[in-house]
């Protein structure tokens, strides 16, 4: 990878991928398809520890998984409290948010300002078997692909992310696939709503914050990979 940039003499984009539940791999293989079509070149940092955050990471993802779980099983390493102390520390550098990471987005805890101020309940559609697919309207700001190619099986750590289906939708309409999702039971005190199911909203985007209650990466969108890739390579630039 970076001898690939040294050829190209482009910039790497460091992406974090905090990795302790959920599609984490299919996250990987999104973020390499993203950049494969913008012609961006990325290290994709996989996130274990606090340590792990001292890289200085141009942007992060926060994959779905169970929001409790989540907390508990980094309490011990610290990871989330580095993730956060981070976004507090860099509040222009792009973060999105899936599932469950929409719920640490908007409720933090440990006393923290949350990042997304929006209303969310936790399995707000019911329980695992209320589990749908359905498409969405979005409205994102994002570059189009300039490279077609969709095709990348990630190799993050030795994993192959889970095959995926269906096609990039065009234009406003996109496949959202909601596993015991969160619900965001108001508009947002702040932000734009970019996605809403049925009129209700479903993705926001404050600033560099972007949550979704739904799966992009297990579908072929990568809208919004490339906008996460696209906001840290002009942050990365005016830096
Ligand atoms: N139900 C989970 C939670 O409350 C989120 C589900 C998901 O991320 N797919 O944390």
């Amino acid at each position: 990878m970076f001898l690939r940039a040294a050829r190209l003499g482009k910039v790497v984009l460091h992406i974090g991928l905090a990795m302790v539940q959920g599609a984490r791999h299919e996250h990987g293989e999104a973020l390499e398809v993203a950049a494969t079509q913008l012609g961006e070149v990325v290290t994709v940092h996989p996130l274990r520890t606090a340590a792990d955050v001292e890289v200085d990471l141009d942007a992060l993802v926060l994959p779905g998984g169970e929001s409790t779980t989540m907390r508990l099983a980094t309490a011990s390493g610290g990871l989330l409290e580095a993730i956060f102390a981070w976004m507090e520390a860099h509040p222009d550098r792009p973060v999105l948010g899936t599932c469950a990471g929409a719920i640490l987005m908007a409720m933090p805890g440990e006393g923290r300002t949350a990042f997304l101020e929006i209303d969310v309940e936790r399995n707000g559609w019911g329980r695992q078997r209320r589990s749908f697919e359905a498409d969405l309207a979005v409205s994102l700001d994002c570059p189009s692909p300039t490279e077609t190619m969709q095709a990348v099986r990630s190799t993050l750590e030795g994993h192959t992310a889970l095959p995926v289906g269906g096609e990039e939708a065009t234009g406003e309409t996109m496949h959202g696939v909601f596993i015991r999702a969160p619900r965001f039971t108001a508009e947002p005190r702040r932000g734009e709503v970019i996605a809403r199911l049925d009129g209700e909203p479903v993705g926001v985007l404050d600033g560099a914050r972007l949550a979704l209650t739904c799966h992009p990466e297990l579908t072929q969108d990568r809208r919004f990979h490339r906008w996460l890739l696209a906001e840290a390579a002009s942050h990365k630039a005016g830096r």
